[in-house]
């Protein structure tokens, strides 16, 4: 069994620390991937309705004999432009989302579910919000978070609604690490996720600093970001179809950096990101 640490969110469940991620693994190959994820002991997958892949995940998650109250099951809703998502109907479509989601994924809950992006320039995601407290009080859902969000976003759902999203899940790695962001988190019991948490395997992998701190804690770098992420308290999405990589990003218990190694991934902030800016941003 693995040794990943928990985090409780701020409505008492508990999701783990480290997950695995299924972004552009295609359905056909998910089957397979998220069993060998789930086989090397990660309980926690992430997934979407914008990933497609959202059949071949229940398939792995029904084949690989683990009971389905020790996995965590991540999927998001894909509220994009080709849909009103204002008023009754905006709710409606949720609810549909939601439906299909957990159709293709072959199961009777999720343990969260998550709005994909805000899309502030349209203002609707408050009325998507109130569709996930219907969920979430129905107890389709053990519990709703948000993705992307910002902090303005975010003071408007606090405003708004009794149901504070459990996390966020944003753009974070050793290139940006979203301080800020994480203090107004920390500051509203929203618990922080990390999506690309590896630089989606990119300059980072080669980064000098990083490459030095891995050969002196002998374990590779993907582990040293990995491990970077738990001790800021952040839960981390690695993807990887490679199995031994898949078994490589769980095995990051059994060392420390210590504050040497912090204050050196410290100056690796770029501020500059891999995805688009979700202020901004609009998808169709
Ligand atoms: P990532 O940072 O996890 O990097 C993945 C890539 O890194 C792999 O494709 C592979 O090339 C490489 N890699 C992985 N493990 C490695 C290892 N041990 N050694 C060397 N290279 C390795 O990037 P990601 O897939 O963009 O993000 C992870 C997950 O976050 C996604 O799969 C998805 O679930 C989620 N995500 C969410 C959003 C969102 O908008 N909410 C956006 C992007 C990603």
């Amino acid at each position: 069994m693995s040794t990943i640490p928990s985090i409780t969110l701020n409505n008492g469940t508990t999701i783990p620390q480290l997950g695995y991620g299924v972004w552009q693994v295609p359905d056909d190959e998910a089957a397979s991937a998220v069993r060998t994820a789930i086989e090397a002991g990660y309980r926690s997958i992430d997934t979407a309705a914008i990933y497609e892949n959202e059949v071949g995940t229940g398939r792995a998650i029904a084949a690989a004999g683990v009971p389905r109250e020790e996995l965590y099951i991540t999927t998001k809703l894909w509220n994009s432009g080709t849909l009103d998502w204002s008023g009754q109907q905006g709710q409606d479509a949720v609810l549909r989302a939601f439906d299909e989601s957990l159709a293709k994924l072959g199961l009777d809950y999720v343990d969260l579910y998550l709005i994909h992006w805000p899309r502030p320039m349209h203002g609707t995601f408050p009325n998507v919000w109130k569709a996930f407290e219907k969920l979430y009080q129905d107890g389709r859902v053990k519990s709703v978070g948000v993705s992307n969000f910002g902090t303005e976003q975010l003071d408007t759902l606090l405003r708004e609604s009794s149901v504070v999203p459990v996390l966020n899940q944003v753009e974070l790695h050793p290139h940006f690490p979203q301080a800020e962001l994480r203090e107004y988190h920390a500051a509203h019991g929203i618990a922080t996720e990390a999506w690309s948490p590896l630089g989606q395997g990119k300059e980072l992998l080669a980064e000098p600093t990083l490459v030095k701190i891995a050969e002196k804690q002998g374990r590779t770098v993907a582990q040293v970001m990995l491990r970077w992420h738990l001790q800021s308290g952040v839960i981390a999405i690695p993807k990887s179809v490679t199995p031994s990589r898949i078994r490589e990003n769980l095995d990051v218990a059994g060392f420390e950096l210590d504050a040497e190694d912090l204050a050196a991934i410290a100056t690796l902030e770029t501020g500059k990101r891999l995805g688009p800016d979700p202020q901004g941003f609009d998808w169709n």
